[in-house]
């Protein structure tokens, strides 16, 4: 018996690792020339591979999911940190819970995976780009050395979101998919960026500058979401850290309103009346800047989105002004391109998929990780989620192969 993964990151891989040790044969297939290239790039400045907290905090991050749950619930932060241990890999958990491998990158990682699944017998074949089913139902791939086709007893299909095409994301399997009338949702960004009509100044000035120690909040769909983060300037408008964490209710507002406000306290640890008294003291010959930055530390990045908000002078009343730094509102115009996004929403719906990530009209055929419509916030959600489908489908095509009774 033999399956055909194909998609070499990691949900593709984990599906790889769950049917191998059970015995299944497994040919792993990927258009690009060496394997798991997103989830490298995830690791380029720390792998941030699950999350360790609440099991109710945590499995909320999967924004009311059932299934997804259900799956994470089986194959979460403690069985991901055991699965690396296994592979030699000590996990490490920061102060806010996020789970980190031990040195942090993503490289010895996925070194000692890939040694381990060749182990268990599982084949590589990288830059199979996999192009549909021929008339005789047979995996038809597009390679260097010409057309090959694949007849496996099992499918899995992890191919990977929308976004950062350059590492083999590319999404040109759903019109596959839709074309075998298989139900997919369009791709939407998620955990992305921003766009916003900066002032010449602001662009000129700014971009790549951290904004720290902020408390930042928008009002979505469900209600008020909040974050205690930081974020970056662009050229073109807003990016990371908080900015990926009220993407979603910005993505909701965006598409209910055509706008949407992200809300920025410059000085979260002072109250509205510490800061106006701090302003209220005479300034003397100082300019606005200097009494800013003496009175209450704010200066740089900041103190020019106090005037992108005015458009010009501040406030010279200190309540007004320290009204202003408490809630500095910023106008969203867009999403940045899809294909920045850190992740994508959308691709196979739910509703295709059996309670073992089998196609419902395409028996033998699983599919794993972001191409399933699921969405969740950076801090390790999306990789566990990857982990736990890929196991999931994994364990579905084994139980499917070995099932004497079919
Ligand atoms: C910059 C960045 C940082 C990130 N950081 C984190 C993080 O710290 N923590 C976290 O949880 N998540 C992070 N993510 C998200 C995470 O990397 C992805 O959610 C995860 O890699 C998705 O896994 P996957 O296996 O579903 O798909 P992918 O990793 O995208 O793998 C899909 C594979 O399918 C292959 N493929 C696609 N089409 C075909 C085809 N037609 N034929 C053959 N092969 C094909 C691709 O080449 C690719 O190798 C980050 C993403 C980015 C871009």
């Amino acid at each position: 018996m033999r399956a055909a993964i194909i998609g070499a990151g990691p949900a593709g891989l984990m599906a790889a690792e769950a049917l191998t040790a059970r015995g299944v044969g497994v040919d792993i297939y990927d258009a690009m020339p060496s394997v798991g290239r997103k989830f490298l790039m995830a690791g380029k400045s720390g792998l941030n591979i699950s999350h360790a907290e609440d099991a109710d905090v945590f499995l909320s991050r999967y924004r009311g999911d059932a299934r997804l749950a259900e799956m994470v619930k089986t194959f979460g932060p403690h069985e991901i940190t055991e699965w690396m241990q296994g592979l030699g890999i000590a996990a490490h958990t920061g102060p806010t819970g996020r789970v980190f491998p031990e040195m942090m990158k993503a490289s010895p990682l996925l070194r000692a995976w890939l040694v381990r699944l060749q182990e268990m017998g599982a084949v590589l074949h990288p830059r199979h780009r996999w192009q549909g089913w021929d008339e005789t139902g047979a995996l038809m791939f597009a390679t260097p050395d010409g057309a090959v086709t694949a007849t496996p007893d099992a499918t899995i299909l992890a191919l990977g979101g929308a976004s950062w095409k350059r590492l083999g994301s590319d999404g040109a399997w759903a019109s596959l998919l839709a074309g075998k009338g298989v139900a997919t949702a369009p791709f939407g960004p998620s955990n992305c960026g921003f766009l916003v009509d900066w002032s010449d100044h602001l662009k000129e000035k700014f971009p790549g500058d951290p904004v720290k120690s902020v408390r930042l909040w928008t009002d979505g769909v469900g209600g008020r979401q909040e974050t205690r983060s930081e974020f970056v300037i662009t050229e073109r408008g807003l990016e990371s850290g908080g900015i990926y964490t009220l993407s979603a209710a910005l993505v909701d507002a965006l598409a209910r309103d055509g706008k949407a406000t992200l809300f920025v306290d410059l000085l979260p640890d002072i109250e509205d009346g510490a800061i106006a008294a701090k302003l209220a003291r005479p300034r003397g010959k100082q300019s606005m800047a200097n009494h800013l930055r003496k009175s209450v530390n704010l200066s740089g990045v900041k103190l020019a989105l106090l005037h992108e908000a005015t458009g010009g002078p501040l406030p010279a009343d200190p309540a007004a002004l320290a009204k202003l730094i408490k809630a500095v509102p910023i106008k969203i115009t867009g999403t940045a391109p899809l294909d920045e996004a850190i992740s994508t929403t959308g691709g196979v719906a739910w509703s295709a998929l059996d309670d073992h990530l089998m196609l419902g009209d395409m028996p033998g055929v699983f599919c794993a990780g972001e191409m399933i419509d699921w969405d969740a916030p950076t801090g390790g959600y999306l990789i566990t989620a990857c982990l736990a489908t890929g196991k999931a489908a994994g364990a579905g095509a084994t139980d499917w192969l070995q099932d004497s009774s079919r």
